[in-house]
């Protein structure tokens, strides 16, 4: 049986696209958010909106959820009004939200006590991605519930992929996020190496984006170091969080370590901006050469 009602919690910079695009597959969509101005877009697309965590979780089939770490899921679950105070069973909680693999094995546990299912299932990618439906998912969880899942992920990605019981998608995306902590450390120090030599930056960009190195993270961050902008896309904030998450799982290579830290430093005064100004920590207020 296909699900068609739908929710989705957390309408940030990723939860927004990827509820326009669950509406515009013709899903039945309820939202949610916190701070409740940013649910108007969707109403005035269609969605319904509630009032509360438990509310969505009566309407829906499946719950989406989008939000920023592990205590904003928890309060998503367990505050007053949320999910799991709602009188329901055999719905499907798909956590999309990059966590710990601890966190998502606790809510599952609380969800099969209640006769409901987790999947966790975040997210590679980043806005642009989430718009035009080509993020890569991970998902641990329940082989059956996954293919129940899976129709609805599929509008959101390029690649629905199980990777092993709960918790197992998480540490995949932690994974994958300790290399994205590499790649975007790497970029900013190479440009600033070529900048204290006088080089511009643009022009290595250039270079960097012919050669065998060239890949859409540096095409797209590198643009954003030429021009000097740094709102966020993807907030610094969000991967120290998962560099913390993944040190916190036992990652403790030479590599991860110097990042861990890198980004750790940069996050009181960076943290609101892209991950890529991790470049303005590393070089604070260095003039482009001319
Ligand atoms: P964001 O723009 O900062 O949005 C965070 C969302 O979480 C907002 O809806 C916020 O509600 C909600 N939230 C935070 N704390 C909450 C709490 N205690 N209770 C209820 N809701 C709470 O973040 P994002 O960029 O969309 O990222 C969301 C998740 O996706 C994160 O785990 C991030 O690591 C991951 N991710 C992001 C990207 C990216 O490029 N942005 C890519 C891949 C994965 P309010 O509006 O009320 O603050």
């Amino acid at each position: 049986m296909s699900l068609t009602k739908i929710s989705l919690i957390g309408l940030g910079k990723m939860g927004t696209p990827m509820a326009q695009r669950l509406l515009k597959a013709g899903y039945q969509l309820s939202v949610y958010n916190r701070s409740k101005e940013k649910e108007e877009t969707l109403r005035t697309m269609g969605a319904n909106s509630a009032q509360s965590p438990a509310l969505l979780m009566q309407q829906a089939e499946a719950i989406i959820i989008m939000v920023s770490d592990d205590q904003a899921t928890r309060e998503i679950f367990t505050n007053e009004q949320g999910l799991l105070s709602a009188n329901a069973t055999g719905k499907i909680i798909i956590n999309m939200s990059t966590v710990s693999p601890g966190i998502s094995k606790e809510m599952a546990d609380l969800c099969r006590q209640q006769d409901n299912y987790y999947l966790d299932a975040p997210v590679s990618g980043s806005v642009k991605q989430a718009e035009e439906g080509q993020l890569v998912i991970m998902v641990g969880g329940e082989e059956a519930i996954f293919g129940q899942a899976k129709p609805i992920l599929d509008q959101l990605g390029k690649l629905t992929m199980r990777v092993g019981n709960t918790g197992a998608g998480n540490t995949a995306k932690l994974a994958i996020n300790t290399l994205l902590g590499f790649y975007a450390q790497g970029l900013a120090e190479a440009v600033v190496f070529a900048r204290q030599h006088g080089i511009q930056t643009q022009d290595l960009i250039t270079l960097i984006g012919n050669s065998a190195l060239g890949n859409v993270f540096t095409k797209i961050k590198g643009e954003a170091m030429v021009a000097n902008n740094y709102q966020a896309a993807f907030a610094l904030k969000h991967i120290a969080k998962d560099l913390r998450l993944a040190k916190e799982e036992g990652l403790a290579t030479p590599l991860a370590n110097v990042v861990y830290s890198t980004f750790q430093q940069a996050e009181p005064g960076f943290g609101e901006e892209d991950i890529i100004a991790i470049f303005k920590h590393l070089i604070p207020n260095q003039p482009e050469s001319k």
